[in-house]
Formats: C-alpha cells, structure tokens, sequence
C-alpha cells in the first residue's frame, strides 16, 4: 500500500534568535516553506516568501539538496509573466521514519519517507496477548531490521522510530497495558537492546494518540477537532482540539474503555464496574465464544454478523449504545463534532454506528443545532502504525538541521553564521 499524506502544520521557532542559531533559522524556515508548499517553489518565489536575500536562499538549498532533503524538479511558473524557473521539492530519497505498532492480532512496521509517502508496510500476524514484552520486542526489532534493510536498497535512512502501545505511556514508560500483561515497562530501551543498540531514535507513545495523528496528517489538516476511537481488545480515544493531541497530564487521556456506562454493570479487571469495555471490546462482543483457530477476532464477528447470528448482531447492538453513552459524555465536555471509529471498529462501523448515533443525538446538546459526524478513520485499522511513522519523520521535517548535522558532506556546506 502506498499514499501521500500532507506534510504536517509548520510550527514557529521556540529557541531566541541568537546570532549563533540564525543560519539554522533560516535554514529552517526555508525547508519549512517548501513543506507547506505542497507543490514546487523557486529560489525566487522562497527570497519573496522568506525575506532572505537571494544568495542566502542559493547556499541554503545546495545545503538542502546535499543533504538529500529536498530535490530540483522541472519548471514552475510563480504566477506571473517571465520565463519559468527550477522548482524545489521535498526528496524522496534520504530520511525516513520507522512505525512500530502492537495490534490485537498482529505486529505491524511501517516506514514514511519525507512527503509522507508510505514506502513499506509489514504485518507478522499473531496473537500478543500475556506475551512477555522482551518476547514482543524482539519479533518487533527484527521487523524493524527488515524494514530498514529494505529501505536503504531504496536510498532511504531510517534515523528515528516510534513504538505504538495499547496503554498510557509516560516519559517513555508504558504504565499499563492491560490487554499485553505489560506494567511499567520501560519498552523503549527493551526494543533498543533487541536491536544492539542501533543508533536509532526511539520514542514510545499510546495507540490510539499515534492514530489520531495519523488521521490528522492524513486528513491534510483538514479536521481540527476530533476523537479517534480505538477499538481491539480493549477501547483507547485520541484526542484532537483545535488541531493539538491532548495527552493529559500524566498520559493517561483518552481511557474511553473505562468511562462507566452502567454504574451497577459488568465488573471490568479495572477494579470498577459497568466500563464501556466491559461491552464494546472485542472479547465483550464475542460474548463468551472465540474466535476459531486461524481467524482473528474481527474476522470472526463481521462473519458471525453477515450469517446472521443473533447473539452477535445483539452485541454489536450493544456495544454500539455503550459506545454512544460514553462518547456523548466526552462530545458534551470537550465541544468535537467528529468521531472517527478506528482500529477493529473500523471494520465494525457498519454494525456500530447507527446505535451510537442514536444515543449521541439523544444525549449531546450542540446536535440539534449541528450534527456530530461519526465515520470509519481514513486509514482504517493502519492508523496507528502509519501514525507512528508519520511522527518519527516529523521529526525530522520540524528540525532538519539535526539530520544535517550526521551528513559527512555538511562540512563542505558549512559556513560561518552570517545575518544574511
Ligand atoms: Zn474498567
């Protein structure tokens, strides 16, 4: 599978303007400008639209091309009269960002170059669950060895990587991860051992955050407030408000799957009672009767579902208006009109979403003025890993100069900081 997906909103600079930092500045406010272009730029329509001058603008991009961010494509035309002039790009060659996710029935990997393209997507089907997490992290690193090594066949160096968890995570620490067994594992450095040490940057975030980013760049910027659902073994919510993540205070946002939705209900392993994921998770729709051998847990229902069960299309009843009264709580405090189903519930909608609907429209005060859209994610049950790689080279794109500075050819660009 392949796609573009948009580049990401540009931020300002947070450091002080320094004379020491300006070349870096500059340098990346140009690489900036060519990311929000969306279409090649000149030299001469980046000195208008910066302010540098046009020489600065020339040694900035030989540095630019050397460090194979960006390259020289065709013509373009600025709009006006004159002949055209050599466009700059994004390249499709140089850094690359790795995505790594833990799914109910599948390890998946994923790498992004520069555009956001997606150039490789694995998947090592297979149920984690009450795997021990050094046993997890080494079937992920020899993904990730896989993946890498067929990146730089393709001229793509993969320097950073982002591990997608089903569970809050904290300065690196997944604190719970219920549905893995997992608590307080430090899997960030459990993953860099597995794979010796590589020098890669790793960074751990929760599924259903790395999800909801990857909806946001997917959507091109288009969707400012969301919340992405995500369902599996167990329910975690990404949210997005006025087109931030909101991670919470100590990482724990978004615990949709513990929002009480029958206070006398169900008791959930959380200790409580009556959790949304005591009805809406896939082990609660399977109502007690598995998936068979070889089939995973969302295969298993949509097929129980389209034979007709009765006992199947009953929970998915139920856990689509569990899934509302929850959702509703969360749609009147925070103000989004966007419900985004992703994970298993991506390929559940069709049975999820009309009773959700019901209960949100019964229960959310700003539908009868609007109504609350409530769709399938774009990138369906790939959200996630293709979220996690979209974060990993987003680093890169935010702070060019630190891919720079591992360049051997740097030195030859190099020049003194010059105000320019
Ligand atoms: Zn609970």
């Amino acid at each position: 599978m392949t796609g573009i997906i948009r580049p990401s909103r540009p931020r300002q600079p947070e450091r002080p303007v320094r004379q020491e930092n300006l070349r870096s500045l500059n340098l990346e406010l140009v690489f900036r400008n060519i990311l929000a272009a969306g279409h090649p730029v000149s030299r001469t329509e980046l000195a208008t639209i910066t302010g540098l001058t046009r020489p600065t603008i020339t040694r900035i991009a030989e540095e630019l091309l050397a460090g194979q961010l960006i390259t020289e494509t065709g013509l373009t035309h600025n709009g006006r009269a004159g002949r055209p002039r050599v466009g700059l790009t994004l390249s499709e060659k140089g850094p690359a960002g790795l995505g790594l996710d833990i799914r109910a029935d599948a390890l998946a990997a994923c790498v992004v170059d520069l555009t956001g393209t997606v150039r490789h997507l694995a998947f090592t089907p297979s149920t984690y669950a009450g795997r021990g997490a050094p046993d997890v992290l080494t079937r992920l690193a020899h993904m990730a060895h896989a993946a890498m090594e067929a990146m730089t066949a393709d001229g793509l160096t993969v320097v950073t990587a982002t591990l997608a968890v089903p569970g809050p995570v904290h300065a690196g620490i997944v604190q719970s991860a219920p549905e893995l067994g997992w608590r307080n594992v430090d899997a960030g450095a459990l993953l860099r051992s597995a794979m010796d040490h590589l020098d890669l940057a790793i960074t751990v975030d929760n599924q259903a955050n790395l999800a909801a980013l990857g909806e946001l760049y997917a959507s091109d910027n288009t969707l400012d407030s969301f919340v992405y659902v995500s369902g599996g073994l167990g329910i975690g919510a990404g949210i997005v408000l006025d087109g931030q993540l909101m991670r919470g205070a100590r990482g724990w946002s978004g615990e949709l799957g513990h929002v009480t939705v029958y206070p006398d209900g169900k008791p959930c392993p959380c200790g409580s009672r009556g959790c949304l994921q005591t009805y809406a998770s896939l082990p609660a729709i399977l109502s007690d009767e598995p998936a068979p051998a070889g089939s995973t847990p969302d295969a298993a229902i949509t097929g129980r579902a389209e034979a007709g069960s009765p006992t199947t299309i009953a929970a998915l009843d139920t856990a689509g208006t569990t899934l509302g009264i929850a959702l509703a709580d969360m749609l009147n405090i925070l103000d989004i009109d966007t419900v985004l189903l992703g994970g298993s519930f991506s390929l559940l909608a069709s049975w999820l979403t009309a009773n959700a609907r019901a209960e949100i429209d019964q229960r959310v005060l700003s539908a009868a003025w609007a109504p609350i859209t409530i769709r399938p994610a774009l990138l369906g049950p790939d959200a996630a890993v293709i979220g996690a790689a979209l974060t990993s080279i987003d680093q890169i794109r935010q702070h060019p100069t630190d891919w720079l500075a591992r360049q051997p050819s740097r030195s030859r660009h190099a020049a003194p900081a010059s105000p320019a």
